[in-house]
Protein backbone atom coordinates (compact mmCIF):
# COMPACT_ATOMS: atom_id res chain seq x y z
CA UNK A 1 0.00 0.00 0.00
CA UNK A 2 0.63 3.28 -0.95
CA UNK A 3 1.63 5.87 1.64
CA UNK A 4 2.66 9.54 1.53
CA UNK A 5 6.39 9.64 2.36
CA UNK A 6 8.04 6.36 0.86
CA UNK A 7 9.79 6.93 -2.03
CA UNK A 8 8.64 5.39 -5.26
CA UNK A 9 7.57 6.19 -8.98
CA UNK A 10 4.14 7.92 -9.07
CA UNK A 11 2.93 6.71 -12.61
CA UNK A 12 2.34 3.41 -10.47
CA UNK A 13 2.06 4.77 -6.42
CA UNK A 14 -2.18 4.16 -5.51
CA UNK A 15 -1.97 1.75 -8.68
CA UNK A 16 -3.39 2.50 -11.99
CA UNK A 17 -7.73 2.20 -11.99
CA UNK A 18 -10.15 1.22 -14.91
CA UNK A 19 -13.59 1.71 -12.54
CA UNK A 20 -16.33 -0.62 -13.91
CA UNK A 21 -19.49 1.44 -15.99
CA UNK A 22 -21.68 2.66 -12.73
CA UNK A 23 -24.05 5.47 -11.08
CA UNK A 24 -24.91 6.33 -8.44
CA UNK A 25 -27.95 8.88 -6.77
CA UNK A 26 -26.28 12.08 -5.80
CA UNK A 27 -24.58 12.37 -3.49
CA UNK A 28 -22.85 8.99 -3.73
CA UNK A 29 -21.68 7.27 -1.11
CA UNK A 30 -17.51 6.30 -0.76
CA UNK A 31 -18.98 3.26 1.24
CA UNK A 32 -20.55 2.24 -2.60
CA UNK A 33 -17.73 3.15 -5.04
CA UNK A 34 -16.14 0.59 -6.57
CA UNK A 35 -13.21 0.12 -6.61
CA UNK A 36 -12.57 1.95 -3.38
CA UNK A 37 -10.99 5.15 -3.15
CA UNK A 38 -7.87 5.68 -0.87
CA UNK A 39 -8.25 8.35 1.97
CA UNK A 40 -5.01 7.32 3.48
CA UNK A 41 -7.32 6.16 6.66
CA UNK A 42 -4.68 2.91 6.51
CA UNK A 43 -1.58 5.06 5.32
CA UNK A 44 -1.40 8.97 6.37
CA UNK A 45 1.11 9.91 9.03
CA UNK A 46 0.72 12.66 11.10
CA UNK A 47 3.94 14.68 12.37
CA UNK A 48 2.41 17.11 14.62
CA UNK A 49 1.32 20.27 12.02
CA UNK A 50 -1.46 21.58 13.07
CA UNK A 51 -1.35 20.32 16.80
CA UNK A 52 -4.17 22.09 18.72
CA UNK A 53 -6.04 23.73 15.45
CA UNK A 54 -9.72 23.78 14.79
CA UNK A 55 -10.74 22.92 11.96
CA UNK A 56 -14.12 23.30 9.48
CA UNK A 57 -14.09 20.73 6.67
CA UNK A 58 -16.86 20.78 4.11
CA UNK A 59 -18.05 17.36 2.24
CA UNK A 60 -15.81 15.99 4.76
CA UNK A 61 -17.55 12.62 4.56
CA UNK A 62 -16.29 11.02 1.40
CA UNK A 63 -13.44 12.38 -1.42
CA UNK A 64 -10.74 14.80 -0.84
CA UNK A 65 -12.84 16.59 2.14
CA UNK A 66 -12.21 12.67 4.18
CA UNK A 67 -9.11 12.53 3.24
CA UNK A 68 -8.43 16.09 4.49
CA UNK A 69 -10.43 15.23 7.08
CA UNK A 70 -8.14 12.41 8.45
CA UNK A 71 -4.89 13.71 7.66
CA UNK A 72 -5.97 16.97 9.73
CA UNK A 73 -7.13 14.71 12.83
CA UNK A 74 -4.04 13.02 12.62
CA UNK A 75 -2.24 16.45 12.29
CA UNK A 76 -3.30 16.79 15.63
CA UNK A 77 -6.66 19.14 14.78
CA UNK A 78 -10.30 18.34 15.91
CA UNK A 79 -12.13 18.77 13.10
CA UNK A 80 -16.16 19.96 11.96
CA UNK A 81 -17.72 17.89 9.68
CA UNK A 82 -19.72 19.14 7.08
CA UNK A 83 -21.91 17.15 4.79
CA UNK A 84 -25.28 16.10 3.82
CA UNK A 85 -27.75 13.88 6.08
CA UNK A 86 -27.78 11.41 3.21
CA UNK A 87 -24.13 10.70 4.00
CA UNK A 88 -24.16 10.15 7.25
CA UNK A 89 -22.79 6.41 6.64
CA UNK A 90 -19.94 7.90 5.13
CA UNK A 91 -19.79 10.67 7.78
CA UNK A 92 -19.74 8.81 10.64
CA UNK A 93 -16.93 6.19 9.27
CA UNK A 94 -14.70 9.69 9.61
CA UNK A 95 -15.49 10.97 12.44
CA UNK A 96 -14.30 7.28 13.87
CA UNK A 97 -11.42 7.44 12.27
CA UNK A 98 -10.28 11.10 13.50
CA UNK A 99 -11.97 10.05 17.29
CA UNK A 100 -9.30 7.02 16.73
CA UNK A 101 -6.15 9.48 16.54
CA UNK A 102 -7.22 11.03 19.74
CA UNK A 103 -9.11 14.50 18.66
CA UNK A 104 -12.85 15.97 18.23
CA UNK A 105 -15.08 15.13 15.06
CA UNK A 106 -18.18 17.02 15.76
CA UNK A 107 -20.91 16.22 12.33
CA UNK A 108 -22.76 18.58 11.42
CA UNK A 109 -25.22 17.21 8.68
CA UNK A 110 -27.05 19.90 6.64
CA UNK A 111 -28.01 21.30 3.36
CA UNK A 112 -25.17 23.71 2.54
CA UNK A 113 -27.75 25.98 -0.19
CA UNK A 114 -28.98 27.20 2.78
CA UNK A 115 -27.16 30.18 4.29
CA UNK A 116 -28.73 29.08 7.99
CA UNK A 117 -26.76 25.95 7.74
CA UNK A 118 -23.53 27.72 6.40
CA UNK A 119 -23.97 29.82 9.65
CA UNK A 120 -24.70 26.86 11.78
CA UNK A 121 -21.78 24.84 10.98
CA UNK A 122 -19.76 27.66 12.15
CA UNK A 123 -21.53 28.79 15.11
CA UNK A 124 -21.36 24.16 16.20
CA UNK A 125 -17.20 25.28 15.67
CA UNK A 126 -16.88 28.15 17.51
CA UNK A 127 -19.38 25.95 20.63
CA UNK A 128 -18.34 22.61 20.56
CA UNK A 129 -14.29 23.39 19.49
CA UNK A 130 -14.11 26.82 21.17
CA UNK A 131 -13.54 28.67 18.24
CA UNK A 132 -12.11 28.33 14.39
CA UNK A 133 -8.99 28.52 12.66
CA UNK A 134 -8.67 26.62 9.72
CA UNK A 135 -11.77 27.10 6.91
CA UNK A 136 -12.04 24.02 4.10
CA UNK A 137 -14.41 25.26 1.58
CA UNK A 138 -14.65 21.87 -0.24
CA UNK A 139 -18.36 20.61 -0.72
CA UNK A 140 -19.42 20.67 -4.45
CA UNK A 141 -22.01 19.94 -6.93
CA UNK A 142 -20.44 18.48 -10.37
CA UNK A 143 -23.43 17.15 -12.74
CA UNK A 144 -22.15 16.36 -16.68
CA UNK A 145 -24.52 17.76 -19.55
CA UNK A 146 -24.14 17.46 -22.89
CA UNK A 147 -26.01 20.23 -24.20
CA UNK A 148 -26.36 23.75 -22.64
CA UNK A 149 -29.95 23.31 -22.90
CA UNK A 150 -30.33 20.13 -20.70
CA UNK A 151 -29.04 22.25 -18.16
CA UNK A 152 -32.45 23.19 -15.96
CA UNK A 153 -32.57 26.23 -14.32
CA UNK A 154 -32.54 24.35 -11.04
CA UNK A 155 -29.19 22.65 -11.38
CA UNK A 156 -27.57 25.41 -12.44
CA UNK A 157 -28.40 27.05 -9.53
CA UNK A 158 -27.92 24.26 -6.87
CA UNK A 159 -24.25 24.23 -8.43
CA UNK A 160 -23.98 27.49 -8.14
CA UNK A 161 -25.35 27.74 -4.86
CA UNK A 162 -23.21 24.58 -3.23
CA UNK A 163 -19.95 25.64 -4.95
CA UNK A 164 -19.82 29.63 -4.91
CA UNK A 165 -22.55 30.95 -2.30
CA UNK A 166 -21.49 28.60 0.40
CA UNK A 167 -18.36 29.31 -0.23
CA UNK A 168 -18.88 33.21 0.52
CA UNK A 169 -21.53 32.26 3.41
CA UNK A 170 -19.45 30.11 5.28
CA UNK A 171 -16.40 32.64 4.70
CA UNK A 172 -18.47 35.58 6.11
CA UNK A 173 -20.19 33.43 9.02
CA UNK A 174 -16.56 32.87 9.76
CA UNK A 175 -14.39 35.48 9.53
CA UNK A 176 -15.57 37.03 12.90
CA UNK A 177 -14.14 34.24 14.67
CA UNK A 178 -11.13 33.61 12.52
CA UNK A 179 -7.56 35.06 14.87
CA UNK A 180 -4.60 36.10 12.75
CA UNK A 181 -2.48 32.84 11.50
CA UNK A 182 -6.16 31.34 10.42
CA UNK A 183 -5.87 30.05 7.21
CA UNK A 184 -9.07 29.36 4.38
CA UNK A 185 -8.22 26.69 1.77
CA UNK A 186 -10.78 26.54 -1.34
CA UNK A 187 -11.25 23.81 -3.35
CA UNK A 188 -11.10 24.79 -7.23
CA UNK A 189 -10.44 22.62 -10.48
CA UNK A 190 -8.14 22.21 -13.19
CA UNK A 191 -12.07 23.17 -14.72
CA UNK A 192 -11.78 26.28 -13.96
CA UNK A 193 -8.91 27.20 -16.49
CA UNK A 194 -9.56 23.70 -19.03
CA UNK A 195 -13.24 23.69 -19.15
CA UNK A 196 -14.73 20.38 -20.22
CA UNK A 197 -17.57 21.00 -22.86
CA UNK A 198 -19.91 18.73 -20.57
CA UNK A 199 -19.26 20.92 -17.52
CA UNK A 200 -20.15 24.52 -18.65
CA UNK A 201 -21.76 25.55 -15.05
CA UNK A 202 -19.65 23.60 -12.76
CA UNK A 203 -16.24 24.87 -14.31
CA UNK A 204 -17.82 28.44 -14.52
CA UNK A 205 -18.37 28.26 -10.42
CA UNK A 206 -14.36 27.13 -10.23
CA UNK A 207 -13.51 29.93 -12.13
CA UNK A 208 -15.32 32.08 -9.63
CA UNK A 209 -13.66 30.31 -6.83
CA UNK A 210 -10.39 30.92 -8.10
CA UNK A 211 -10.67 34.87 -8.88
CA UNK A 212 -12.97 34.82 -4.99
CA UNK A 213 -9.47 33.18 -3.58
CA UNK A 214 -7.12 35.76 -5.02
CA UNK A 215 -8.84 39.02 -4.45
CA UNK A 216 -10.18 37.39 -0.89
CA UNK A 217 -6.13 36.81 0.12
CA UNK A 218 -5.29 40.18 -0.96
CA UNK A 219 -8.18 41.60 1.43
CA UNK A 220 -7.09 39.54 4.62
CA UNK A 221 -3.54 39.14 4.56
CA UNK A 222 -2.80 42.68 6.47
CA UNK A 223 -5.22 40.62 8.97
CA UNK A 224 -2.98 37.29 9.16
CA UNK A 225 -5.72 35.64 7.52
CA UNK A 226 -4.41 33.45 4.56
CA UNK A 227 -6.52 32.07 2.04
CA UNK A 228 -5.72 29.83 -0.61
CA UNK A 229 -6.94 26.90 -3.15
CA UNK A 230 -6.21 23.58 -4.11
CA UNK A 231 -6.93 22.52 -7.94
CA UNK A 232 -7.36 18.75 -8.08
CA UNK A 233 -7.39 17.44 -11.59
CA UNK A 234 -9.16 13.51 -11.75
CA UNK A 235 -9.55 12.63 -8.51
CA UNK A 236 -11.42 9.40 -8.18
CA UNK A 237 -14.10 10.04 -5.51
CA UNK A 238 -18.29 9.53 -5.09
CA UNK A 239 -18.67 13.00 -7.33
CA UNK A 240 -17.86 11.59 -10.40
CA UNK A 241 -19.77 8.69 -10.43
CA UNK A 242 -23.16 10.34 -9.38
CA UNK A 243 -23.33 12.34 -12.50
CA UNK A 244 -20.16 14.14 -12.82
CA UNK A 245 -19.00 12.31 -15.81
CA UNK A 246 -20.65 10.32 -18.60
CA UNK A 247 -20.71 6.67 -17.09
CA UNK A 248 -18.98 5.10 -19.96
CA UNK A 249 -16.49 7.40 -19.65
CA UNK A 250 -15.31 5.89 -16.00
CA UNK A 251 -13.57 2.91 -17.19
CA UNK A 252 -10.78 5.92 -18.79
CA UNK A 253 -10.66 8.16 -15.94
CA UNK A 254 -7.86 10.30 -15.45
CA UNK A 255 -5.75 8.09 -17.93
CA UNK A 256 -5.38 11.05 -19.95
CA UNK A 257 -3.09 13.10 -17.82
CA UNK A 258 0.68 12.81 -17.85
CA UNK A 259 0.39 10.51 -14.90
CA UNK A 260 -1.56 7.93 -17.13
CA UNK A 261 -3.90 7.17 -14.00
CA UNK A 262 -6.55 8.94 -12.14
CA UNK A 263 -5.14 10.61 -8.68
CA UNK A 264 -6.38 9.17 -5.24
CA UNK A 265 -8.31 11.91 -2.67
CA UNK A 266 -4.96 10.54 -0.10
CA UNK A 267 -2.67 12.31 -3.09
CA UNK A 268 -4.71 15.59 -2.26
CA UNK A 269 -4.47 15.40 1.59
CA UNK A 270 -1.06 17.09 2.12
CA UNK A 271 -1.74 20.36 0.03
CA UNK A 272 -4.52 21.01 2.37
CA UNK A 273 -2.28 20.08 5.43
CA UNK A 274 0.36 22.37 3.97
CA UNK A 275 -1.63 25.08 3.16
CA UNK A 276 -3.15 24.81 6.71
CA UNK A 277 -0.04 24.81 8.84
CA UNK A 278 2.17 27.82 9.42
CA UNK A 279 5.16 26.46 6.85
CA UNK A 280 3.21 28.06 4.17
CA UNK A 281 3.19 31.31 6.20
CA UNK A 282 4.45 33.47 3.12
CA UNK A 283 2.05 31.27 0.53
CA UNK A 284 -1.13 33.91 -0.14
CA UNK A 285 -3.71 33.59 -3.03
CA UNK A 286 -1.70 30.48 -4.54
CA UNK A 287 -3.42 27.68 -6.48
CA UNK A 288 -2.02 24.72 -5.54
CA UNK A 289 -2.33 22.26 -8.85
CA UNK A 290 -2.24 17.98 -7.62
CA UNK A 291 -3.33 17.15 -10.95
CA UNK A 292 -1.11 14.70 -12.20
CA UNK A 293 0.71 16.94 -14.86
CA UNK A 294 -1.69 18.69 -17.00
CA UNK A 295 -0.22 22.20 -17.44
CA UNK A 296 -1.65 25.06 -15.48
CA UNK A 297 -1.99 29.14 -16.61
P1 LIG B 1 -17.28 13.98 -3.02
O1 LIG B 1 -18.58 13.63 -3.60
O2 LIG B 1 -16.62 12.96 -2.18
O3 LIG B 1 -17.38 15.30 -2.15
C1 LIG B 1 -18.28 16.34 -2.43
C2 LIG B 1 -19.06 16.58 -1.16
O4 LIG B 1 -19.80 17.77 -1.30
C3 LIG B 1 -20.06 15.52 -0.80
O5 LIG B 1 -19.52 14.50 -0.03
C4 LIG B 1 -21.11 16.29 -0.04
O6 LIG B 1 -20.96 16.10 1.35
C5 LIG B 1 -20.80 17.74 -0.34
N1 LIG B 1 -21.99 18.43 -0.82
C6 LIG B 1 -22.49 18.46 -2.07
N2 LIG B 1 -23.62 19.21 -2.10
C7 LIG B 1 -23.82 19.66 -0.83
C8 LIG B 1 -24.80 20.48 -0.21
N3 LIG B 1 -25.81 21.01 -0.91
N4 LIG B 1 -24.69 20.70 1.13
C9 LIG B 1 -23.67 20.18 1.84
N5 LIG B 1 -22.69 19.41 1.30
C10 LIG B 1 -22.78 19.16 -0.01
O7 LIG B 1 -16.34 14.40 -4.24
P2 LIG B 1 -14.91 15.11 -4.30
O8 LIG B 1 -14.44 14.85 -5.67
O9 LIG B 1 -14.07 14.75 -3.16
O10 LIG B 1 -15.29 16.64 -4.23
C11 LIG B 1 -14.72 17.56 -3.33
C12 LIG B 1 -14.37 18.84 -4.06
O11 LIG B 1 -13.36 18.57 -5.00
C13 LIG B 1 -15.53 19.46 -4.84
O12 LIG B 1 -15.52 20.86 -4.64
C14 LIG B 1 -15.17 19.15 -6.27
O13 LIG B 1 -15.70 20.10 -7.15
C15 LIG B 1 -13.67 19.22 -6.21
N6 LIG B 1 -12.95 18.56 -7.31
C16 LIG B 1 -13.06 17.23 -7.49
C17 LIG B 1 -12.37 16.65 -8.54
C18 LIG B 1 -12.44 15.17 -8.80
O14 LIG B 1 -11.97 14.74 -9.84
N7 LIG B 1 -12.99 14.38 -7.94
C19 LIG B 1 -11.60 17.44 -9.40
C20 LIG B 1 -11.53 18.81 -9.16
C21 LIG B 1 -12.22 19.37 -8.11
MG1 LIG C 1 -19.97 12.43 0.05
Amino acid sequence: MTDQYTFRNPVTAYGKISPPEQHQPEPGLDAELEPKADLGEETYRGTGRLEGRRAIVTGADSGIGAATAIAFGREGADVVLSYLPEEEEDASRIAGIIEAAGRKAVKVPGDLKDPNVCREVVDTAVAVLGGVDILVNNAGKQVAQKELTDITDEQFDHTLKTNVYAMFWLTKAALPHLPPGSTIINTTSIQAYSPSPTLVDYASTKASINNFTKGLAQQLAPQGIRVNAVAPGPIWTPLQVSSGQPKEELPEFGQSTPLGRAGQPAELAPAYVFLASPESSYVVGETLNVNGGSPTP
